[in-house]
């Protein structure tokens, strides 16, 4: 295809001068016959990779897609631009399908939109070489190792079989290695050029916290940014009405949003949200899928996401249209528990529980955040961003010996029966009732570690966890316990290196200054 036939569809289709970085490429494999797995972050332009050829090439383009609920708007919007195209699902009736089996024959349509699941209505129409593009959008959702599995979308891997001339174009936003190497399986492509994107969106600011006091620090947050859109994500319905109405009650415009709301309050919900009538959306996960809003300035999340893909497509919804945005993550070990029981119920137990374990690595980490995110994506960075908490507040490391010594040595007097905040506790003598009725304030350590805060402690120890000292016994009262580690630190003098815990003080100070 002539490049000066394919920039003025640009131009006249979709109203823009140039293509982003990668479009160019894929578009031009597309039109060599090729096929091509795309890898894009979220907002990243995948929808032109396909739209564009669909318009350009003799027959039609089918669009696999799993998102029932935004077909319709999909479709509205090339049919707007003057693209002629339509969607087929379990939504229509008989008729509305017969109508659009009569355009597919009379040669209407540019684009056809399919679920997985209403495949088969193509199937008994449409032969290899009447199509001339499938295009599978959201393919990380054929592979059981993506964050998003859906069983319908095993199926597509007979289309290579049942149409093997017809390129195939794969798209995705989210996709670790493993991932990209099983959709190219699954879909039967195993020769598809593969297309990655950076992932590097230099405009999102990362920023993690311990969850602790959530609800003051996220009002500290919001207030400063009264005017800007926002989106806090929660795990719960249940946390999503109770933040929307806490921040409500404080004067702030925002609305709770969650798959168990009825369809017209949610479609009202996200239209307020798309026209700044409401700022602040308290959501689940179920919120953002598609939301085309370029202005969202910031994304917290209230709870930890169960993975890093997860992770990164919600704060990428921020920021979309490039101006500086800011990301906020609250991690708690109480989050870590509950997500450890969702993976083990999950079916793909050894799985989900790896990714969790990316996850806290990421919440943890002492270096560069983006470094650690980027590099799960498979993009390795040389440099610092400057752009995440540790890079603008680097940890400063001390000898912590003595530390780590008092509190490894309280959980071996504690029998490694107890919790981190008992552990705590026996550590800075307090005398409370869980402390009496155990008798704790008669063993060696009691009280060895007054002089240091309990926020202190807290954090010292979640260090000592990273560091491989202590662990968590999650199938047991999640009590701490010792590694084989830990003996080198007791008995043979192995120094420890902390980071420096900042003050409290210091610490609110820094939030109401971002
Ligand atoms: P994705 O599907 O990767 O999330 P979209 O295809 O929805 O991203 O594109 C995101 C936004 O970027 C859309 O508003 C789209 O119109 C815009 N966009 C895509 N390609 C270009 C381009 N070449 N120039 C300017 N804007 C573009
Ligand atoms: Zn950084």
């Amino acid at each position: 295809m002539e490049d000066t036939r394919v920039l003025h569809t640009l131009k006249e289709y979709f109203g823009y001068d140039s293509f982003r970085p990668l479009q160019k490429k894929i578009i031009d494999s597309v039109f060599a016959g090729k096929d091509n797995l795309v890898i894009m972050p979220t907002g990243g332009g995948k929808s032109i990779c396909y739209q564009l050829p669909a318009i350009l090439l003799p027959e039609i383009t089918l669009v696999i897609s799993p998102l029932i609920a935004l077909m319709k708007d999909q479709v509205d919007g090339l049919t707007a631009n003057g693209i002629p195209a339509a969607f087929l699902n379990s939504s229509q009736t008989e008729s509305q399908q017969q109508e659009i089996f009569k355009k597919i024959d009379s040669k209407e349509l540019k684009l056809l939109y399919v679920a997985p699941e209403s495949l088969q209505f193509v199937d008994r129409f449409m032969t290899d070489g009447k199509i001339s593009l499938i295009a599978v959008d959201e393919a990380h959702c054929i592979s059981s190792w993506g964050h998003d599995f859906r069983p319908a979308y095993t199926q597509l891997g007979y289309l290579k079989n049942r149409f093997p001339t017809t390129p195939m174009i794969a798209l995705t936003a989210t996709a670790d290695k493993a991932t990209r190497e099983d959709i190219c399986r699954q879909l039967n492509i195993p020769t598809a050029k593969k297309h990655i994107a950076s992932f590097d969106r230099k405009n999102l600011s990362l920023d993690v916290r311990a969850g602790i006091k959530r609800f003051e620090q996220i009002t500290n947050f919001v207030k400063t940014r009264k005017k800007e859109s926002g989106i806090i994500y929660c795990l719960s319905r249940k946390n999503t009405e109770e933040i929307a109405e806490k921040l409500q009650r404080k004067g702030f415009e925002a609305e709770a949003y969650h798959a168990g709301l009825p369809a017209e309050k949610r479609i009202e919900i996200q239209d307020n949200f798309i026209n700044d009538h409401s700022k602040i959306i308290c959501a689940t996960i179920a919120f953002g899928m598609g939301i085309d809003k370029s202005n969202i300035r910031w994304v917290i999340h209230y709870n930890m996401p169960k993975n890093l893909e997860g992770y990164y497509q919600e704060i990428g919804r921020a920021g979309r249209d490039g101006l500086p945005s800011d990301t906020l993550l609250f991690h708690s070990y109480a989050d870590v528990v509950q997500l450890q029981k969702f993976a083990s119920n999950s079916g793909n137990e050894e799985v989900q529980l790896a990714k969790l374990d990316r996850m806290k690595q990421y919440s943890e980490a002492l270096s560069c955040r983006r470094k650690i995110l980027l590099s799960y994506f498979g993009e390795l960075k040389q440099e610092d961003c400057g752009n995440c908490d540790i890079c603008k507040n680097p940890p400063q490391f001390f000898n912590g010996t003595v530390i780590a010594q008092k509190a490894l040595s309280c959980i071996f007097r504690l029998k490694e029966n107890e919790p981190i905040t008992l552990v705590i506790d026996v550590l800075r003598g307090s005398q409370n009732e869980a402390v009496f009725s155990k008798n704790y304030q008669q063993i060696k350590t009691f009280g060895i570690g007054k002089d240091i805060s309990w926020h202190h402690w807290q954090q010292y120890i979640i260090q000592l966890i990273n560091l491989g000292y202590v662990e968590i016994a999650f199938h047991r009262g999640n009590n701490l316990q010792l590694t084989s580690m830990a003996k080198n630190v007791l008995f043979e003098g192995e120094k420890v290196q902390l980071a420096e815990v900042p003050d409290r003080k210091k610490l609110k100070r820094r939030e109401e200054n971002i």
